[in-house]
């Protein structure tokens, strides 16, 4: 291929079963960092990138078993696959699960578009002492196979190159399957042949036969043709049985056969069983849960306990106190204007600071959770939780974008796609937001150092505990009431258990960290700004003299009345909540601003404004009270207008009602 003149790119798709290690083929070619995790529905979107050499543009596809248009990562693909059509296909099989791989194959070969065969998680098939051969393989099929590790990166340089062949040599040449079926399949294929519809007549043929309604509709097909095409699909039916099962055995069979030829499996099972040993023990009917437990104990305890508080205060020490030190000598030594050094050290650095210093802890989360998910686990733990979750209407499937929620709630809500079922999306993104996520942590840690030192990581726990169990109610509730309907069976096919591949898992956590960062540099900085602002000016713009006469001051005094009820009317808390409604770190950097106090020192400052209670009843208030602006948008994207506005009425009447019969019975007492 010269790739000298310009015009568009050669697009080459990524194609195979979820969990293949498309994702980590995809990086490899591109030098990208796409998310890699070790269970199905990672990529439901289609991503695409320049290849290293300049020469395509690869596609990654969200992984699929065959190709029809149900669940939404299938959309995505079959849309792709057959509408936009690359200009070739990598197909990626995982070795250690080489049947399914073929299976799909088969139907891929009927898209007639060029295609190479690779056969990933060599490393695996080896270490379990089975082999493949390839060449067999490549001869049987008429196509080029190569097998690799995408993890570590063996053969994958010739993969590329072999792209650029195939694409020379053209589609790939149909296979047969047994005679019964085949010569039913050309009988079809013969009567559409005219119909000129742009689709691979193939492919058409098999879903004709498989009666698949969609392509009925794409197709167009005269009223004569159908009819014939009908007789043609009942005659079958009715010499063999069903058409879409006969040509799914047919299909096993003939990957059966190539398989008897082409790959050999080890003798010895003990290593290929050792995914199962684990999930004996990790599955098992009573350990299950316990080792669930447990896990997200330790989590926890790594996240909040001695390290990560730790690591915080360090941070937090630095900033406050060698780096803001030295802000100031800078500021003196350039004489900037008093209030400038004031927008910089009190607005800007106390609430970027305030922030930016539980970064540890956000990291230490998201590693453990990148590392749980890469091994394996967390498609397990989905697993576990089914049965509990089918119970509030949910499927297994929600666990994941759940336990993605503790991180952020915005790629959780993306995540609920991996759905088939409407109705259990919405539910599932109506309850994302009481997962407590990261960006509420702060405003624990914080409340907790200062109202309850000894007993921070179990106040702070309950707030998860707390969060978790109210969406569990209110499940049930909705259930009940709005998504009265049948529960949709949970197919999940578990991963082998992988050990993670480390810079993978720190790449991920990274990612999310960038995340976190980027969004102190910018929204906390710009609510900084605004927030010192509104503190030091009074309405009619001039320097506040005395702080109930700043424009702060004035408007939450109006608002805080609404939280009297709740235990914390006063005005500094009014104004955090609200800037919190923009994002939830800034409930933190907000007060850090508002009292003029650095972390440490903010700890101090709060202790004179709250009562145990009430400091407990606003970090509840904070946990439900509303999604952040981002996650109300991604709601709005996913679902549309009317459920991101189900989603903020349900979390306020929430926190309201919660937090005021906590405040209420807990004065009582
Ligand atoms: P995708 O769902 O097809 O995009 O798959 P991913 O790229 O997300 O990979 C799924 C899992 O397989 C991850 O845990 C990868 O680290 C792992 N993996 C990918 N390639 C290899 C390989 O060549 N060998 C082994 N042992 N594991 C791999
Ligand atoms: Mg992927």
């Amino acid at each position: 291929m010269k790739k000298s003149n310009a015009g568009p790119l050669d697009s080459v798709a990524l194609v195979g079963n979820p969990n293949c290690g498309k994702t980590t083929l995809f990086n490899a070619l591109t030098g990208m960092n796409g998310y890699v995790g070790n269970r199905a529905g990672v990529t439901v979107e289609k991503k695409s990138a320049l290849t290293r050499d300049g020469c395509f543009e690869l596609v990654d596809l969200p992984g699929i078993y065959s190709i029809s248009p149900y669940s939404l990562e299938e959309i995505t693909a079959h849309d792709y696959l057959l509408h936009e059509r690359p200009r070739a296909i990598i197909n990626i099989i995982d070795g250690t699960s080489i049947e399914r791989g073929l299976y799909l194959t088969l139907q891929l070969i009927e898209l007639e578009i060029p295609m190479i065969i690779v056969i990933n998680m060599m490393d695996e098939v080896k270490a379990r002492g089975g082999s493949i051969d390839t060449i067999r393989l490549s001869q049987r099929l008429d196509l080029p196979v190569a097998a690799i590790s995408a993890r570590n990166g063996d053969n994958i340089d010739s993969i590329l190159n072999a792209v650029k062949i195939v694409l020379e040599k053209g589609s790939p040449n149909q296979i047969s399957l047994e005679s019964s079926i085949q010569n039913t399949l050309n009988k079809i294929y013969a009567l559409i042949y005219n119909s000129r519809c742009g689709l691979p007549y193939s492919f058409c043929a098999s879903k004709l036969l498989e009666k698949d309604k969609k392509i009925m509709a794409d197709l167009c097909l005269s009223d004569e043709i159908t009819l014939k095409v009908n007789e043609v699909v009942n005659s079958f039916e009715q010499k063999t049985g069903d058409g879409e099962m006969c040509l799914i055995d047919a299909r096993y069979r003939y990957v059966e056969r190539l398989c008897r030829d082409a790959v050999h499996k080890s003798e010895g099972i003990q290593k290929s069983t050792l995914s199962e040993q684990i999930d004996n023990i990790v599955t098992n009917k009573y350990l299950a849960l316990p080792i669930l437990a447990a896990a997200m104990a330790l989590i926890f305890f790594l996240t909040f306990g001695a390290i990560g508080s730790l690591l915080s205060n360090a941070l937090e020490s630095f900033i406050f106190g060698f780096f803001s030190d030295r802000l100031r000598l800078c500021l003196d030594w350039f004489a900037v204007p008093k209030w400038l050094e004031s927008l910089v050290l009190d607005g800007i650095l106390s609430g970027i600071g305030a922030v930016i210093s539980f970064l540890p802890q956000i990291a230490i989360l998201f590693l453990c959770l990148s590392l749980l998910e890469d091994l394996g686990y967390m498609a397990r733990a989905a697993f576990i939780t089914d049965k509990f979750l089918q119970r509030l209407g949910l499927s297994g499937k929600c666990f994941i974008p759940m336990i993605m929620g503790l991180g952020c709630s915005t790629p959780a809500i993306m995540a609920t796609r991996t759905q088939e079922n409407i109705c259990q999306r919405k539910e599932c993104a109506l309850l994302i937001p009481f997962v407590s996520c990261s960006a509420k942590l702060p405003i624990y840690s914080l409340f907790a150092k200062a109202f309850f030192p000894k007993h921070q990581a179990l106040v702070i726990l309950s707030m998860y505990a707390i969060g978790f169990a109210l969406a569990i109610v209110i499940g049930l509730a909705l259930k009940k009431t709005v998504f009265a309907q049948s529960n949709a069976a949970f197919i999940m096919e578990l991963p082998a258990y992988r050990l993670p591949k480390i810079s993978s898992v720190l790449k991920s956590t990274l990612d999310r960290c960038r995340g976190f960062i980027v969004k102190a540099g910018t929204l906390i900085f710009l609510m900084s700004i605004v927030i010192w602002f509104l503190r030091s000016f009074t309405p009619s713009l001039s320097i506040a003299t005395a702080p109930n006469e700043s424009i702060f001051s004035l408007l939450g005094t109006a608002l805080a009345p609404l939280f009297t009820p709740l235990g914390f009317g006063d005005s500094k808390s009014s104004i955090a909540l609200l800037s919190g409604l923009v994002a939830k770190e800034a409930v933190v950097s907000t007060m850090s601003v508002l009292y003029g106090a650095s972390n440490a020192a903010l700890s101090g400052a709060i202790v004179s404004s709250y009562t145990p209670l009430s400091a407990y009843c606003f970090m509840l208030f904070c946990l439900l009270y509303s999604p952040c602006i981002s996650a109300l948008a991604t709601i709005r994207k996913e679902l549309g207008l009317r459920w991101s506005l189900a989603s903020a009425v349900l979390s306020f009447s929430t926190a309201y009602l919660v937090t005021f019969a906590v405040y209420q019975i807990g004065s009582l007492l």
